[in-house]
């Protein structure tokens, strides 16, 4: 779903106190930040308040959009019932999601 204009976009939003689009991306993807040089997969926890699972996800050069939630939580009507049957009310959260990564360290070298 990702290109570099979107990429470009959200990164000109990012210094902005309040954005659109920012807030229109997160809703449904977090955003992380990342200078890998090649794809890394990645274990990412489920961003739904109250989700102990945590997801898989691929970080591929120059993409700072991934999934938020885990494989459950993908659509609004499941969350939205997650969410009811935690909290007891239908509030919406809104989570800041957003990190920044630090290059993956070296494989740890085997042997001396
Ligand atoms: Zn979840």
């Amino acid at each position: 779903m990702s290109n570099g204009n979107v990429e470009k976009a959200i990164l000109a939003e990012m210094g902005k106190p309040r954005s659109g689009l920012i807030d229109r991306v997160t809703r449904h993807n977090q955003i992380l930040m990342h200078n890998y040089k090649q794809s890394v997969a990645r274990s990412c926890e489920c961003q739904l308040l109250g989700c102990p699972r945590s997801f898989s996800i691929i970080l591929v050069p120059n993409q700072v959009l991934y999934p938020k939630y885990c494989e459950a939580h993908r659509s609004e009507f499941r969350r939205q019932n997650f969410l009811r049957g935690f909290s007891g009310q239908p509030a919406v959260y809104r989570v800041e999601t957003f990190r920044v990564l630090t290059e993956p360290e070296s494989p740890p070298s085997t042997g001396a």
